[in-house]
């Protein structure tokens, strides 16, 4: 991984009072590695790498972080730069309807997401699907099947109809006779790009205008995501980009690719096949998983708001010594509460499947307030060796604390589970990463 390379790099780059040309150079050999890795086209890279080889080279190492970090940082700050720091929303036509026209290659994900969008807007809107894929019969169908299941209105081709352009200018009357304002047009795909599909889409783009031509993209396409992007830039003007199968295990340079060579914005991931499964597309988070790393940053800051340095320090000493107890689990589950939901605080954390196991964590306020007093009602030595916590001291423990039994088995159980997050942690923070005040 990424991570475990700029570790090593970073090694050689610590403690030395500036960057050297050299260095730089060694650590942007192995970011441009990465980025071909995850499929970052390399004309991307390249532009990419000479930018962050001019703001590193020559700076001085910061005192607070580590140069590796520093490194890192204007990588992941460039990466962010090229995929739009700020979240570009969806926009509203002013004279109604809107119209947003869907495109992509086959298989893209573009039935699937524009349903995700009319389901996500119809508080707001009353959205109709329309469909203007008639090169296979089942397209009409899966996308009425799936606006039923959605709840928004739905228009296909009338009897007779084989022209997409016609269906799109019939969901204007229907959708005026419906006082619908906001129409998705759903458009066919090709395994290619081919001349037809483009000239039926530029066809479609005049006859209804449209406020934003969205550009539908498998995370998974890679490199090719490039040529993809560009093409359908040229002929049709793209105003924004729904990045799909985003669930799936694509590094996603594809965000990065479609952002550099069109300057169209990534609006919207797509994260699993149910309707639901939108979310506005985040470049920082894209950012840190291109680059195959948590947000320790971000980590860093809300564990430094939050925490007196003590507490930092001893947190800092039990996870070095890989000895991670009841009483750091209780000094971290009232860190948590007032750092906010602890599924936030774990997507932070650079270990693989920490946000999926926030997942499974019980984040009930009140859950952690009976793990407190649980933790609370034994003895420091309990809480120090919770090997010892046997069947009469977990019934002492559960009557002490108002609890039950199943509780502290439950609390228990949790704590290991912790600890091993917190082994993981340890290892995987030792190197690049210091907690504020840490060694
Ligand atoms: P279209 O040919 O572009 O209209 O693509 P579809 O909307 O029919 O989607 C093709 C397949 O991809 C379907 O099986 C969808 O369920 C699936 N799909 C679409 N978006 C996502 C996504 O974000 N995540 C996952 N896992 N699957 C998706
Ligand atoms: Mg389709």
């Amino acid at each position: 991984a990424l991570k475990d390379r700029f570790e090593k790099i970073f090694g050689t780059l610590r403690g030395k009072g500036r960057l050297s040309e050299e260095d730089v150079n060694l650590a942007l050999r192995e970011v441009r590695r990465a980025l071909l890795e995850a499929d970052v086209h390399y004309k991307v890279v390249k532009d990419l790498t000479d930018r962050i080889r001019e703001r590193a080279t020559g700076q001085d190492v910061l005192a607070s972080i580590t140069p590796a970090q520093q490194v890192l940082t204007i990588v992941f700050e460039e990466l962010v730069a090229v995929m739009g720091s700020e979240p570009k929303p969806l926009t509203i036509s002013p004279k109604p309807p809107t119209v947003y026209l869907m495109a992509g290659l086959q298989g893209s994900g573009k039935t699937t997401s524009t349903v995700k969008i009319a389901s996500r807007l119809k508080g707001s809107h009353k959205p109709l699907v329309v469909a203007c894929d008639l090169q296979r019969p089942a397209a009409v169908e899966q996308l009425r099947v799936l606006a039923e299941k959605a709840g928004v209105a739905f228009y296909g081709p009338q009897a007779g109809q084989t022209d997409p352009v016609q269906v799109a200018r019939g969901s204007l009357k229907y959708a005026e006779d419906h006082l619908a304002d906001l129409i998705l047009l759903d458009t066919a795909g090709r395994l290619q790009i081919d001349e037809a599909l483009m000239e039926e889409l530029v066809r479609i783009k005049e006859a209804v205008p449209p406020q934003e031509v969205l550009l539908v993209v498998d995370a998974m396409t890679g490199q090719e995501a490039v040529t993809v992007a560009e093409s359908f830039h040229a002929k049709l003007g793209l105003t924004g980009v729904v990045l799909t199968k985003l669930d799936g295990d694509a590094r996603g340079g594809a965000a990065l690719a479609i952002g550099a060579a069109t300057g169209a914005p990534v609006k919207l991931a797509g994260m699993g096949e149910k309707i639901e499964d939108l979310e506005v597309f985040d470049a920082r988070r894209m950012g840190q998983r291109i680059l195959g790393m948590g947000d320790v940053v971000g980590l860093v800051e809300r564990v430094q708001q939050v925490t007196s340095q003590q507490d930092v320090e001893r947190l800092t000493e039990s996870l070095k010594k890989n000895r991670f107890t009841l009483e750091d689990m209780l000094l971290q589950l009232q860190q948590i509460q007032k750092m906010g939901p602890l599924e936030k605080v774990l997507e932070m954390l650079p270990i693989p499947g920490a946000s999926k196991m926030a997942q499974g964590a019980d984040l009930d306020p009140k859950r952690i307030k009976h793990t407190e007093a649980i933790i609370l009602s034994m003895t420091p030595r309990e809480r120090r060796s919770p090997e010892i916590i046997k069947g009469a001291r977990r019934r002492r423990i559960a009557l002490g604390s108002g609890t039950s039994v199943q509780m502290v088995n439950q609390v228990l159980h949790q704590y290991e589970q912790m600890k091993d997050l917190m082994k993981a942690f340890g290892k995987g923070g030792r190197k690049g990463f210091r907690m504020p005040g840490g060694g």
